[in-house]
C-alpha cells in the first residue's frame, strides 16, 4: 500500500513542517479544505503555487530554481509554466497551474533529468518518491457524479483549448486522430483527448478514470457511493499531480501544494470529504 509514500523521511517531514506553517497562516483554512469549502482563490498566490515533481521545499525552491525553463521545455504534456511578473514571489520560477494542465506523472520524469540545480531533485525519479500535494474537493456540490450527470461535449472542450498539439481542424470537431508520423508529445498528448472522447454521454467519473497513479489509479482517488449517487474519494496515494483538477469539468477538485494525506484528512478526520 504504497509504503513509501507515507514514510516520514526528513525530506517528507521538512515539507509538511513547511506545509504546516503555511496552513497556520491561513487560519482555518485547512479544516476547510477537508469539508470541501477550500475556495478557488485560495490557490492564486505563489505561496500556493504547485511546483513540478521533485520540487524541493518552498523556501529551496525559490532559491535553487535559476528560472531556465529546461523543464518546461521537455515536458511533453506542456504542463509547465513560468511564474510571471504578477506572481509576486519567484518570478520565472517554474510551477503547474492543474486548473490547465496538471502533471501527467511520466515515467521517467523528464523534467526532474532537465534540471540543471536539483531544484527538482534528481533523486525523485520514480513515482514513489514524487508527492507534490494533495488533492481535495473545493466545491462538492458541484460534482456531476452525484446526480449522474453524463459528460457533454462543451464540459471537456476547454481541454482541447488548452492542448496546442492539435490542429484547428481537430479542434473544432473533437475528432482526434493519431497519426504515423505524430512526434511522442502528440501521441501523449492526443492520447488524453481520445480517453476523453470515449467518456463523452456517460455519467462523469473523469477523475477517478483518468488519474495517472501507477501501477493502480484506485490508490490514489476512487468513486464512492454518497447521497444515491457517486463521488470522488483522495486516497493515500495520491501525489497532487493535479490531472483531476485539469479533467475535472465543474472544478470540484484542487491540489494543496506540499500537503501529505495525514495533513488533510487525517487531522480533520471530523470533517472528511468521504463522510
Ligand atoms: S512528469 Fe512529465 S508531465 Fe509531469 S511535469 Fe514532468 S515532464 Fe511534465
Ligand atoms: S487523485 Fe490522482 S489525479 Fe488527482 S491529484 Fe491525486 S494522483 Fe493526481
Ligand atoms: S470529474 Fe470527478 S469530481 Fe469532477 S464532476 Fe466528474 S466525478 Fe465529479
Amino acid at each position: 500500500m504504497h509504503e513509501k509514500e507515507n514514510k516520514m523521511t526528513p525530506k517528507n517531514d521538512k515539507k509538511r513542517r513547511q506545509f504546516m506553517k503555511q496552513m497556520t497562516g491561513l487560519g482555518v483554512l485547512g479544516i476547510a479544505a477537508a469539508g470541501g469549502i477550500w475556495g478557488a482563490k485560495d490557490f492564486k498566490g505563489s505561496q500556493n503555487r504547485l511546483r513540478p515533481p521533485g520540487a524541493v521545499d518552498k523556501d529551496r525552491f525559490l532559491s535553487m530554481c535559476i528560472k531556465c525553463g529546461q523543464c518546461l521545455q521537455v515536458c511533453p504534456y506542456d504542463a509547465i509554466k513560468l511564474e510571471d511578473i504578477d506572481g509576486e514571489a519567484g518570478v520565472g520560477t517554474a510551477y503547474i497551474n492543474p486548473l490547465e494542465r496538471g502533471c501527467y506523472l511520466c515515467e521517467a520524469f523528464p523534467c526532474v533529468l532537465a534540471c540543471p540545480t536539483g531544484a527538482l531533485d534528481h533523486e525523485a525519479n520514480v513515482i514513489e518518491k514524487v508527492h507534490m500535494g494533495m488533492a481535495i474537493v473545493v466545491n462538492e456540490s458541484a460534482c456531476l457524479a452525484l446526480t449522474g450527470e453524463a459528460v457533454t461535449k462543451e464540459m471537456i472542450g476547454h481541454i482541447y483549448d488548452h492542448t496546442q498539439v492539435i490542429s484547428e481542424t481537430e479542434r473544432v470537431a473533437r475528432k482526434v486522430e493519431i497519426a504515423d508520423t505524430d512526434s511522442e508529445k502528440m501521441v501523449l498528448q492526443k492520447t488524453v483527448l481520445q480517453k476523453l472522447n470515449e467518456r463523452e454521454g456517460k455519467n462523469c467519473t473523469l477523475c477517478a478514470d483518468l488519474c495517472p497513479f501507477t501501477p493502480d489509479a484506485s490508490l490514489a482517488i476512487g468513486m464512492i457511493d454518497k447521497n444515491g449517487g457517486l463521488f470522488p474519494e483522495i486516497r493515500e496515494a495520491c501525489v497532487g499531480c493535479g490531472v483531476c483538477v485539469e479533467l475535472c469539468p465543474t472544478k470540484v477538485l484542487q491540489v494543496v501544494p506540499y500537503a501529505t494525506y495525514a495533513d488533510i484528512y487525517q487531522k480533520n478526520k471530523g470533517a472528511s470529504h468521504a463522510s
